[in-house]
């Protein structure tokens, strides 16, 4: 009784898998020893691309020539309306290719074609949005710190910064980064997860048609070593600006510490939602089944765990339930499509584990837990799964499952919901929902998280700072703040 959508004809599909090279100094090249890597689609198995493989040299090459680019001032002291007239100008190559980078998107990460889409409309929003930022960048002046001197404090690019990305929002993850990097006047390497290389590569192409000077921004293809630890590692490199999960970050902070790198961590998520008896639950419930369905739930905002309270839980369940069959799961390229497949076979066999795991910790499985056939797909899916009757202390309330599987505890009490809300090693974002703007602010201020929705969940702004508490991160991106990582300070005195 789920709602499943078969595979479809699409007339547009590419004819040959997309080929991808390393961008180094504004030339695009195999790797050194000719090695490659394939990418097939996790929901069709046709083979969407055929990567260069890279290795150390790689890196190695493309670093001495961010380096080389950020220290001959080619691009770190253009002006700022110089800037912000190249980034717009990627925004607009970036809206002409939308169709053709959402597809390659789908094909590799299995995600819907309408939310490619989406995805990439909003990552042309945050080009134009930095595009404004490369012309707000100013420090301060002091004029009270005696007769004969002058204080300024100036704001400068960081330096060559390794952008290195994972794979459930490729396109929009590396323009909450490269955007912000330029605008602030740094050069950059990057490495896109190698389960999704291609959409970066197109990125590549768009920023040397529009004429983004050579080295300033270089792309090395390939796996997380030797290419990402090499990248974060490399002594000529000032800065790490990481999206993945937390096990990963934490190595990156270690290596990094031998050079000092400033780091910039986007990290994991076991986020949040609590409901109160007063809330809207026609929104609520919307919101609930949106936010965990989301990316198939691979994403690291999912709204993986709702917290109800023990008046409404049990209808709060079974509607969940009930508009959970309605959301259709399927083929990925159908324009109705809400859920697709799953990044591999070995991550869905990880999120069984969760859902197997509960139920034998005395969790009941009130809806799917198992693998989804979708007709005519060999990919993997997985179904809807709403997992009821969870307690604190399991793995499916404390892991980032990362698949489409919620999780409800109840909760008695505020302070009860709160220390729920807050018992995980992660703070990345978390929702309250109620018609009580106290009981919203009350909870807004003691929950640990970088983001609180209140009565809504998922709204995502250029302008809004993002990033998380505790295990979630460091830094953050987007908006000012988003601006500012890539600045560093530096402080002038003058006598007179
Ligand atoms: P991952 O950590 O496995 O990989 C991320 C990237 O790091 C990939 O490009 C990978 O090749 C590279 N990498 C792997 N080992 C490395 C190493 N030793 N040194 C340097 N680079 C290395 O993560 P993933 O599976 O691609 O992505 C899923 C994770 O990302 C989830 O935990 C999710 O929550 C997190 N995420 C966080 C945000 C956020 O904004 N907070 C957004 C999206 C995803």
């Amino acid at each position: 009784d789920l709602t499943v959508i078969s595979a479809v004809e699409h007339p547009a599909l590419p004819k040959k898998p997309f080929t991808g090279r390393h961008l180094i100094d504004g030339g695009w090249r195999d790797s050194l020893d000719g090695a490659t890597f394939v990418r097939r689609s996790p929901a069709h198995g046709t083979l969407a691309s055929v990567s260069a493989k890279g290795g150390a040299d790689d890196v190695e090459a493309a670093v001495a020539a961010a380096r080389r680019r950020f220290d001959d001032g080619r691009w770190s002291f253009t002006s700022g309306k110089q800037r912000a007239a190249l980034l717009t100008r990627v925004a607009e190559l970036i809206d002409r290719e939308l169709e053709r980078i959402a597809l390659l998107e789908t094909l590799e990460s299995g995600k819907p074609i309408s939310q490619a889409r989406a995805e990439i409309e909003g990552a042309a929003d945050l080009w134009r949005y930095a595009a404004a930022l490369a012309r707000t960048i100013h420090g301060d002046s002091h004029n009270s710190l005696g007769p004969d001197m002058l204080g300024f404090v100036l704001k400068e690019p960081v330096g060559v910064v390794s952008i290195v990305t994972p794979w459930n929002f490729p396109f929009l993850i590396v323009s909450q980064k490269l955007p912000f990097a330029l605008a602030a006047g740094c050069t950059a390497v990057i490495k896109p997860s190698e389960l999704t290389p291609s959409t970066t590569v197109i990125l590549g192409e768009l920023l040397l048609e529009a004429g983004l000077p050579d080295g300033v921004v270089n792309i090395v293809l390939g796996y997380g070593k030797p290419v990402g630890a090499v990248m974060t590692t490399h002594a000529d490199v000032d800065m790490v600006s990481f999206t993945g999960s937390t096990a990963v970050g934490k190595t990156i902070v270690a290596s990094a510490a031998a050079s000092l790198k400033k780091v910039s961590l986007e990290l994991g998520g076991k986020n949040p939602q609590v409901l109160f008896p007063d809330a809207d639950l026609d929104s609520a419930i919307d919101a609930i089944v949106f936010g965990v369905y989301f990316n198939a739930g691979e994403c690291c905002n999912s709204g993986s765990r709702i917290i109800v309270h023990k008046d409404i839980a049990e209808e709060v369940i079974e509607r969940v339930v009930e508009l959970s069959k309605k959301v259709p799961f399927g083929d990925p390229l159908h324009p109705d499509t809400k859920v697709g497949a799953i990044i591999s076979p070995e991550h869905c066999r990880k999120i069984d584990g969760y859902v197997k795991t509960a139920a034998k910790d005395g969790a009941e499985i009130r809806l799917g837990g198992g693998e989804l056939a979708v007709p005519g797909l060999p990919g993997q899916f997985y179904q809807p799964t709403v997992v009821a009757n969870v307690t604190g202390v399991m793995s499916v309330a404390r892991e980032e499952v990362f698949g489409p599987v919620l999780s409800v505890l109840t909760f008695d009490t505020l302070d009860e919901a709160l220390i729920l809300a807050n018992a995980s090693s992660y703070g990345l974002s978390a929702g309250v929902w109620s018609e009580s703007v106290h009981t919203c602010l009350e909870f807004a201020r003691r929950a640990r998280a970088g983001t609180i929705w209140t009565n809504t969940w998922m709204d995502g702004f250029a302008e809004l700072p993002f990033g998380g508490f505790k295990e979630s991160g460091q830094g953050r991106e987007l908006g000012r703040y988003g601006l500012e990582e890539f600045l560093e300070v530096k402080t002038l005195q003058m006598r007179l």
